[in-house]
């Protein structure tokens, strides 16, 4: 009787370890979820507020993406290399 206390008693602190192993893992998991997901978020708000592109000179054809700094196309409604909109608002 006491032999069966004490298997029982073994089974029941392997089946809580197991509990909070699966716990941790999954509350890392959500974590980890939720910092992609942060990202997306701020990701999708940069690309939907339109931001003005950066001049490096006047000249026309030497202007950068402001969220990627690369080389854009004048006048391109958006970033081909990130997907930023962009505000041509001042130009015309
Ligand atoms: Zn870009």
């Amino acid at each position: 009787m006491e032999l069966l206390g004490l298997i029982l008693f073994i089974a029941v602190s392997v089946l809580i370890i197991c509990f909070i192993l699966v716990i941790t893992k999954i509350s890392e998991m959500i974590k980890e979820i939720r910092r992609a997901v942060d990202k997306l978020v701020i990701h999708a708000n940069q690309s939907n507020s339109p931001q003005k592109p950066i001049r490096k000179t006047k000249v026309c054809g030497d202007i950068q993406c402001p969220a990627c700094g690369r080389l854009i196309f004048h006048h391109d409604p958006f970033c081909s290399h990130c997907g930023q909109k962009l505000d041509w608002g001042e130009d015309e």
